[in-house]
């Protein structure tokens, strides 16, 4: 007992001096901010930002902290000492007067949680006030009656918010900030009914958008569109009908006193509203600042005159974040173009490229600059921890004398390598790329504590099957749609891209939704309905190499894929049979600098399946290494020999750390 309080008692002085060194080094960044800037340099240094972490991953693990947990806790660092610093440069958010907050519903509406998120340092100094309608809360802002409004503009599920657009465009207000919400939905009820009982969900149209799919899996219910997703709750509260649901956030579940029937009932897992923050003037922001400029605009009726506007931002090197078309009321067919690029109207030369760009337009409206809200977070791969490995010099890329009957996937359709991009991986250019996970996707136990192990021992991306192509009939299938759920929430929580095998062409498009890369497998090679059904779909594609296919079989599998429009595909050679029975399947490593010869595409190794035995796993691996693929994609498992699927040749989590050490410190 006297040893427990006094544990308790050191806990609370190493908290108090957690916090004392937070409060410490967010007034150091404040500090930076305000010390002079000789350079005039951005505030933001992303390099400085990685090495620091990286370098902080490194003296966390002598310490025993893994690296997930040092990284999401300096990333909530960071982003605080940014937003500190971003407040010490914009006095307008720091002042010590009340401010007047307007947004579109009442208490609980995610617009009203975005204001809250945005305003978050203040809000001990703001009020927050509910408008029914987004005109309303415009109005409030040009009046006076409100200092800032919230509006949501996009949402990553649904799209535009037309209706915001079509205000901004004649509104007497300024853009001066931005926010991202990530938007989770709770389908919220009176009680524990079951979810076959609901006759009704209430909510706004936006939301019943944003989860359509689920409503659909729900027999005899109506989405039935209302004002606003707080205000579903509150009648569905007051109605006291157990028949009747609303689709909103946790917060306005609990305000209003709802129970949560399910939660994250929304289609996307990444699902995110973007808001504007209104005022009635511009304000300037400190060059140091990342910034956003949006603009309205018009073009003449002629013949490129659309072209003409951009190119002039292109000849300033501006990079355009969006593009929306919106029809000019009483003018059928001319349009409004909404624009958002990055850069200061503070900052001559963006001021010299809107001069330009007014005389090339019929008019021109400036709706503000204001600090962007990086989404994209500081993210060192564990290899940036690892010395530089000189590369595999690659075979000449000659393009091949001999004709060949695919066209798209060869080299001389292309020269330079393709490198597709899996939110921030990139595979075919330089970097390494290790894809590891479970044959299957066995429990949410399971491909959680493989996502972690993925993770800390510095692979890129996780894998797990969910529809198992097995030999026999009476082998385990995979958990399908269920298991997709899980590999999607346990790539969430460890920051990493998911690939899954996709099995029939009926299954793509509800897979597409989920998995960032999908896995077309050896024995799937030639399915030609199938890849021919991928090829429509806008997502990265890995394809495994037929186990009795040539290359000439398998890079026109490939072309079938990209003649259909999907030019995203990444090649895996996992082996062929032979005549030896020894292994599984038998490596054919020259595959790949031939491949690498014939094809820009990006090539991955398989050694899992070539082998079918973990001692020679790591060995046939690091051969692979050694003739240049683009990466590699391993199996592993927490307990291989309960594994339901390829357990002999699943690597356990400390051989897979091996692994990644061998190859990223050799
Ligand atoms: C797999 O990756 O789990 C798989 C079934 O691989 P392959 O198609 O190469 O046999
Ligand atoms: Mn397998």
């Amino acid at each position: 007992m006297e040893r427990l309080l006094h544990l308790r008692r050191e806990i609370d002085t190493v908290d108090g001096q957690i916090l004392d060194a937070l409060a410490r080094r967010r007034q150091l960044a404040t500090d930076v901010a305000a010390a002079k800037d000789e350079s005039g340099g951005p505030l933001r240094d992303a390099p400085r930002e990685e090495r620091i972490l990286a370098a902080l991953i490194a003296q966390g693990r002598d310490r025993g902290l893994d690296s997930h947990f040092v990284t999401r806790v300096f990333h909530e660092i960071i982003d605080d000492s940014i937003r500190a610093q971003q407040l010490h440069l914009m006095p307008e958010y720091a002042g010590a007067d009340l401010k007047t907050i307007a947004f579109q519903g009442i208490e609980g509406a995610y617009s009203e949680l975005a204001g809250r998120k945005f305003f978050a340092a203040r809000v001990d100094r703001s009020v927050f006030v509910g408008y029914p309608t987004f005109e309303q809360v415009v109005e409030a802002v040009e009046d006076g009656s409100a200092d800032f409004g919230m509006l949501p503009v996009e949402n990553t599920t649904a799209g535009s918010i037309n209706d915001v657009y079509d205000l901004l465009s004649c509104a007497q207000v300024s853009l001066v900030g931005e926010e991202v919400l990530r938007v989770e939905h709770c389908l919220l009820g009176l009680d524990d009914a079951p979810l076959t009982s609901l006759r009704r969900v209430l909510s706004h149209p936006q939301a019943l958008a944003q989860c359509m799919k689920f409503l659909a899996k729900l027999p005899n219910c109506q989405p039935q569109p209302y004002t606003d997703t707080a205000m579903a709750v509150r009648l569905v509260k007051e109605q006291q009908d157990p028949t009747w649901a609303a689709i909103a956030s946790e917060e306005a579940g609990q305000r209003y006193g709802l129970k949560i029937l399910k939660r994250n009932v929304e289609d996307q897992p990444h699902n995110f509203t973007r808001f504007v923050v209104v005022a009635n003037r511009p304000q300037t922001v400190d060059p140091r600042i990342p910034c956003k400029t949006s603009v309205v605009m018009a073009t003449s009726h002629d013949e490129g005159s659309l072209l003409h506007a951009l190119n002039i931002l292109h000849e300033y090197g501006i990079n355009l974040t969006k593009l929306e078309s919106r029809p000019i009321p009483g003018m059928p067919f001319q349009y409004l173009f909404y624009i958002d690029f990055e850069g200061n109207t503070a900052v001559p030369q963006i001021q010299e490229a809107l001069a330009r760009l007014r005389s090339a337009t019929t008019s021109l409206k400036v709706l503000g600059s204001y600090p962007s809200r990086h989404r994209s977070k500081t993210a060192p791969q564990v290899q940036a921890l690892a010395i530089e490995r000189p590369p595999v010099p690659d075979l000449p890329v000659e393009p091949e004398a001999a004709p060949v009957s695919y066209r798209l996937v060869s080299r001389q359709h292309r020269r330079e390598d393709t490198v597709i991009d899996v939110r921030g991986v990139k595979i075919g250019g330089p970097q390494f790329v290790v894809i590891g996970g479970p044959c299957a996707v066995e429990s949410r136990e399971q491909i959680f504590a493989c996502a972690r192990a993925v993770k800390e021992s510095g692979g890129a991306m996780l894998r797990g099957g969910c529809f198992k192509p097995r030999t026999s009939p009476y082998s385990f299938q995979g958990l399908g749609f269920d298991a997709l759920e899980m590999l999607a929430a346990a790539g969430r929580e460890y920051d990493l891209p998911i690939v899954t095998e996709v099995l029939s062409p009926q299954d793509v498009e509800a897979v597409a939704r989920v998995a960032d890369v999908l896995q077309i497998g050896a024995r799937n090679m030639q399915n030609f309905s199938l890849l021919a059904e991928v090829g429509r779909m806008n997502r990265p594609i890995l394809l495994k190499r037929g186990m009795m296919s040539t290359l000439d079989e398998f890079l026109n599998a490939a072309e079938y894929i990209m003649d259909r429009g999907n030019h995203q595909v990444m090649l895996c050679e996992r082996g062929i049979r032979t005549f030896e029975t020894a292994t599984r399947s038998t490596l054919d490593l020259g595959s790949i600098p031939i491949i690498k010869r014939l094809s820009h595409l990006p090539i991955l190794v398989d050694p899992s399946h070539a082998a079918g035995r973990r001692d020679l796993v790591i060995p046939l691996a690091l051969a692979a290494h050694g003739v240049g693929p683009h990466g590699l994609i391993v199996e592993m498992h927490p307990d291989p020999a309960n594994a339901l699927s390829d357990g002999p040749q699943a690597l356990r989590f400390e051989d897979f750390a091996e692994l990644l050490a061998r190859i990223y410190q050799s």
